[in-house]
């Protein structure tokens, strides 16, 4: 089992910023969160590229259980853009009203399935560049499909991992952006697919914003910002 520690331990912090993890750190932190969490995936359900794609879009700025809760019986007879064009716009939106800005994802999921019936006949097409072209989708949209699908590490950065990764001293970016390309850039590549997913679940359950839980942190000895009180 991982060593949990005190509060008191970790790293020292030099002056009011957060240190720049070193590689032999940043080896411990992945070494620890891989021993915990072998193999860390989603949270968001799905069964096949089209269905991950589309709760992945529905999931900007809500929760994975609140999209979840509405895809669980969408996803029980639409799995493809054609059964999405088929089951059309109204009736789309009203199956994921429980989701925050349901009439604009509803508007963009059915504009995306038509292109895909219409340009990939029916497929997801796995590049970044052409999901990227589809309504609704953005550019972190499209790190979590291939990433999730083992097509191309990436990591996407959201509230979470852009928390986490300035307190672990990962990066100091100030933007998700800049912040991405840092994390890209220091962790190592075994460990590049499943980062964007420890990252997220640790800021979700445990480094959690106001007050993290640093006492059941398996990475407190290593944190340099342990017992932070701030928000980032
Ligand atoms: S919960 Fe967050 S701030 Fe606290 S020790 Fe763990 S990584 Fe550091």
């Amino acid at each position: 089992m991982p060593k949990k520690a005190s509060p008191e331990a970790g790293p020292k912090l030099k002056k009011a910023g957060t240190p720049k993890a070193s590689p032999e750190l940043i080896r411990k932190l992945f070494d620890r969160f891989e021993e915990d969490k072998p193999d860390p995936r989603t949270e968001l359900n799905f069964v096949n590229p089209y269905t991950l794609l589309v709760a992945v879009a529905l999931s900007a700025q809500t929760t994975d259980v609140a999209v979840n809760k509405a895809t669980a019986p969408l996803f029980k007879t639409v799995t493809t853009p054609q059964a999405m064009l088929a089951l059309g716009e109204e009736r789309l939106a009203e199956t994921i009203r429980s989701i925050n800005l349901y009439p604009s994802k509803a508007r963009n999921v059915i504009r995306a399935a038509r292109i895909l019936v219409d340009k990939y006949n029916g497929e997801v097409p796995l590049t970044r560049e052409a999901l990227i072209e589809l309504p609704g989708v953005g550019n972190k949209t499209a790190s979590v499909v291939l990433n999730e699908l083992d097509v191309e590490p990436a990591i996407a950065v959201d509230t979470h991992v852009f928390r986490v990764s300035h307190r672990l001293g990962l990066a100091d970016g100030a933007t998700p952006d800049k912040v991405e390309g840092q994390l890209m850039a220091v962790i190592p590549k075994p460990w590049l697919t499943r980062a964007h997913h420890w990252l997220i679940l640790h800021g979700r359950y445990v480094c959690v914003a106001r007050k993290p839980k640093c006492t059941i942190c398996i990475v407190s000895d290593l944190c340099p910002r342990i017992g932070v009180t701030d928000s980032v």
